[in-house]
């Protein structure tokens, strides 16, 4: 599979990053994986037809997780697209519906599927073998991992289940939204990050969801981590390719 992060940023603007987006590619299909402002001109920089994305999972239902998801929905339509299938925790039913009563001239346009998670739920999406994670943060948040290669983390503090969620996986895509000096509430900063990985079976730790502090230290960060997490720690950049 293909991983191109599209979106790096939490919820205050950068000019260098968008918020959160992660696109999954495999066998030519396509995930989009959180949609935050300014995925879709990221998803637009790509040498790919995006118009072939019809695949959405949310982590949560927070604005700078979901804020670019109609712009795209309402673009696909218009090319003549209208089906999408969205997946995402608890609520994400009602909340899209609710969303949708605002814009009638994109709901009676779209054809909108949508599927209600559980944490510990395993199932196929698009191609990819996915499991759930509930992660711990103000609204239902949950993790997800792909064909038990790649985790992708919602917005969470720091949570004791997911080192063994991601036993034997190459890749974890885990936020860092402060800088150790900064109360980070339901969020994580780098120290209490490597803490909790310390004993994890992961080869490469990906921070990202940076705000402006954060994204400021980046060195920092990553020293920070690997003082009880010695192993690859990387900070996440717009665009960047991983391939697994
Ligand atoms: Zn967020
Ligand atoms: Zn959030």
């Amino acid at each position: 599979m293909r991983l191109t992060i599209l979106g790096t940023a939490g919820v205050l603007p950068d000019p260098r990053r968008a918020q959160s987006g992660y696109l999954l590619e495999k066998d030519g299909r396509l995930v989009l994986v959180d949609c935050g402002s300014g995925v879709f001109s990221r998803l637009a920089q790509l040498s790919i037809d995006w118009t072939q994305l019809n695949t959405f999972v949310l982590t949560h239902l927070h604005l700078d997780h979901m804020s670019d998801l109609l712009s795209i929905w309402t673009a696909r339509w218009l090319l003549g697209a209208p089906d999408v299938t969205l997946y995402g925790p608890h609520g994400t039913r009602e909340f899209i519906t609710n969303l949708l009563e605002l814009f009638p001239y994109i709901r009676d346009h779209l054809r909108v599927t949508v599927h209600e998670l559980r944490a510990r739920e395993t199932l196929p999406i698009a191609g990819f073998e996915v499991a759930t994670l509930a992660m711990n943060h103000y609204v239902p948040t949950l993790a997800y991992k792909f064909d038990s290669q790649l985790v992708i983390c919602g917005d969470s503090e720091p949570e004791p289940t997911l080192v063994d969620f991601v036993h034997g996986c190459k890749v974890l895509i885990h936020e860092c939204s402060f800088p150790d000096a900064l109360p980070a509430p339901l969020h994580t900063t780098p120290t209490a990050l490597g803490q909790l990985l310390a004993r994890a079976d992961v080869e490469w730790l990906v921070l990202t969801h940076l705000y402006p502090q954060a994204a400021a230290q980046t060195e920092e960060l990553i020293k920070a981590v690997q003082k009880n997490f010695p192993k690859r720690v990387t900070v996440a950049t717009d665009l960047q390719v991983i391939d697994l």
